[in-house]
């Protein structure tokens, strides 16, 4: 259509332009006759419903016969409310829920629904309600891929479990937590043996594959609530939540031993065997965050001790 003609006919019916808006836009509205459970919907809202071919404009249906049955992902929260607003249990007069719809066609959309008591009986019976629905599938689906791209910025992508970054963040938490609580805290900083003759041996493809192996085992070695993280290349650390330096000391030795017994396929017929260092400190959960700090550099240390004298060995760090 040409600028003039279609600029011309806004001017000529206001009304169709503002139509064609509010189904571009995804917003229907609607007027229910409470009294008689009849909804009067708009053009745009019976297009959001995906019903241009079975209901009209301005025809009058019955809510909990023809709408109800399309409508999902209510809460009980939000059908508790909009039965107790239909039903004049509710005194306030707005009420926003969220729903799903189900179109005959097969495609599901989501709305926001925006709904005002218009007028009410001397009993306080709702007669007039009236309703915005806003279609938000779009904005629920980038909401989606935020919360999926922020799950995915606290993992490592190699062996899925936490990366650095989250564990800066996490552990702060957890730290301070304890400290309210005087729960005990204790860190493991974990260095796989001889590592480089791995990946000088079998290649880095192997290398990585080892890697990937134990982080599986210590997850599954660990309670959901310890955080196990992949701190850089082939080293690891655990923060252990409520847990002495002696409950550290067990589970570390069980990690340890449980790695040391797994025989690693790493090419057909060919089996290895991996140990591992481990070095441990408790958290001293006074003061303040800087504790953390040096509980990690403590627990590097013990670490070190562990190498120093033979690896495949858990060394505590101790208070001079
Ligand atoms: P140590 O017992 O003293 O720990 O000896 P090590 O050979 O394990 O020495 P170190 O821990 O210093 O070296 C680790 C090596 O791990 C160095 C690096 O090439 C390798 N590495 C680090 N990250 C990765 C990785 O993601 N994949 C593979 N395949 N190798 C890695
Ligand atoms: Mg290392
Ligand atoms: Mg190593």
């Amino acid at each position: 259509m040409q600028k003039k003609s279609f600029i011309e006919n806004i001017e000529k019916n206001e009304l169709l332009f503002a139509k064609f808006c509010m189904k571009k836009a995804g917003i229907g509205t609607w007027i229910r006759d409470n009294e008689n459970d009849l909804a009067r919907l708009d053009e745009s809202m019976i297009y959001l419903w995906g019903m241009q071919d079975y209901w009209k404009e301005g025809e009058w249906i019955s809510f909990t016969e023809k709408m109800l049955p399309l409508i999902s992902e209510l809460s009980e929260d939000h059908l508790t409310k909009l039965q107790n607003l239909f039903s004049g249990k509710e005194s306030d007069n707005f009420l926003v829920i969220e729903h799903a719809i189900n179109r005959l066609d097969g495609t599901i959309i989501h709305c926001e629904v925006r709904i005002e008591v218009h007028s009410r009986n001397e009993a306080g019976l709702p007669i007039i309600i009236t309703g915005v629905n806003i279609d938000t599938t779009n904005l629920i689906k980038a909401k989606k891929q935020v919360e999926k791209f922020n799950i995915l910025a606290t993992l490592d992508h190699m062996t899925n479990l936490y990366n650095r970054r989250y564990f800066a963040e996490i552990s702060k938490n957890i730290f301070l937590i304890s400290k309210r609580n005087k729960y005990k805290l204790a860190i493991a900083m974990i260095d796989i043996d001889n590592f480089k003759n791995i990946n000088d041996t079998y290649g880095h493809n192997i290398g990585d594959k080892v890697i990937i192996i134990l982080a599986q085992e210590m997850k599954s070695l660990t309670r959901n609530s310890d955080i196990v993280c992949r701190w850089g290349g082939e080293e690891f650390i655990i923060l252990f939540p409520e847990t002495s330096i002696e409950g550290a000391t067990n589970i570390a030795t069980t990690i340890k031993e449980s790695i040391n017994k797994l025989n690693i396929n790493i090419e057909k017929n060919k089996y290895i065997n991996i140990t591992i260092s481990i070095g441990l400190s408790k958290v001293k959960i006074k003061d303040n965050l800087l504790n953390l700090e040096s509980s990690i550099a403590n627990a590097d240390k013990a670490l070190y001790e562990a190498k120093r004298t033979g690896k495949n060995k858990v060394c505590i760090y101790k208070d001079k």
